[in-house]
């Protein structure tokens, strides 16, 4: 079989971090908790957030959820990040993006306190991560890196290509695979000529949101393929790669449900995790 297996790992990888949540609440006397914040009832959002409830549930952590009227006003919700960043009980925190259009995402991202930015997309996480001094990394782009380790896969010298800038996935994935010895390309809605770039992929990933963007024809026989896509088709969940004909060409490849979706969660777990752990170091 040629999956990277996203719900199999990420289930091996949640006993570990159960472990360690017992542990340490047995050595400072409470568990890890990470507040949720969301805001309106955009499904999709909700549907994430429900997924993060039971993770933390699965793993001990304390997960809570705060959910307010898409009518809040950006003062109130700043307000609220505010106050979570003085909670000495609070160790992680996200705001469930994307948030109403009347709000600046960019501004209540950058109030939350960079050691509690579980998200890590704050500027000053962001930054970090730029300049290879890691704090809180995006969980997507860690949990793909944490998924592509599982497998072993060689990163020095090959030619990852990925598709999608966006900050949350894309342009962090590629620095990810930069750091780690890969030489990328970074491909967006501009690209001219697409499949020239992907079919060059020795490791090729796509977080654009666009449905069967990537086809056979476009990938290199042997290519590792992750599909960060998810798209609701008809009631289904699909990605953004043709995955009937690109497992036909691909070494390794994600299935969607199924490979970052898990991953992404994962990820998030083991950033609060991190986050207690800083607290208390
Ligand atoms: P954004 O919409 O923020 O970014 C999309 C990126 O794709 C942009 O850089 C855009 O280019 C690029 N793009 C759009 N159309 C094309 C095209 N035709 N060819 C090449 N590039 C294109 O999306 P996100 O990064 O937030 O998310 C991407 C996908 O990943 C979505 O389907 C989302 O649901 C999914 N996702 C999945 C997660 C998971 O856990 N599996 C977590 C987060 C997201 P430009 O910069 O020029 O606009």
């Amino acid at each position: 079989m040629n999956i990277l297996d996203g719900r199999k790992t990420a289930h091996s990888f949640e006993a570990k971090i159960r472990a360690e949540v017992t542990a340490l609440k047995e050595k400072h006397g409470r568990e890890p908790k990470l507040v949720v914040v969301l805001v309106g009832d955009n499904p999709a959002s909700m549907a994430y957030v429900k997924s993060k409830e039971k993770a933390s549930k699965r793993v001990g952590i304390n997960g809570v959820t705060m959910r307010f009227p898409s009518t809040i006003t950006e003062a109130e919700l700043l307000g609220t990040v505010l106050k979570l960043n003085e909670d000495e009980t609070v160790d992680g925190m996200i705001v469930q993006l994307p948030l109403p259009t009347h709000i600046n995402s960019d501004n209540i991202l950058n109030h939350i306190a960079p050691h509690k930015d579980v998200d890590g997309l704050s500027f000053i996480n962001a930054g970090k991560l730029a300049n290879r001094q890691y704090g809180l990394l995006p969980a997507t782009p860690k949990g793909v890196m944490m998924l592509l380790d599982h497998y072993k896969v060689q990163y020095e010298g090959k030619d990852a290509v990925v598709v999608g800038a966006s900050n949350l996935v894309g342009s962090p994935m590629a620095k990810l695979l930069l750091h780690r010895g890969a030489t990328i390309t970074v491909c967006h809605s501009k690209t001219k000529d697409l499949a020239s770039h992907t079919k060059r992929a020795d490791i090729l990933v796509v977080a654009t949101g666009v449905v069967n963007l990537i086809r056979g024809e476009m990938v290199k026989k042997g290519a590792i393929v992750v599909d960060v896509g998810i798209n609701r088709v008809d009631g289904k969940i699909v990605g953004d790669v043709n995955y009937d004909e690109v497992k036909e060409k691909a070494a390794l490849i994600t299935p969607v449900p199924g490979g970052v979706g898990p991953m992404t969660i994962n990820a998030l777990m083991f950033n609060v995790l991190e986050a207690f752990k800083n607290r208390h170091q």
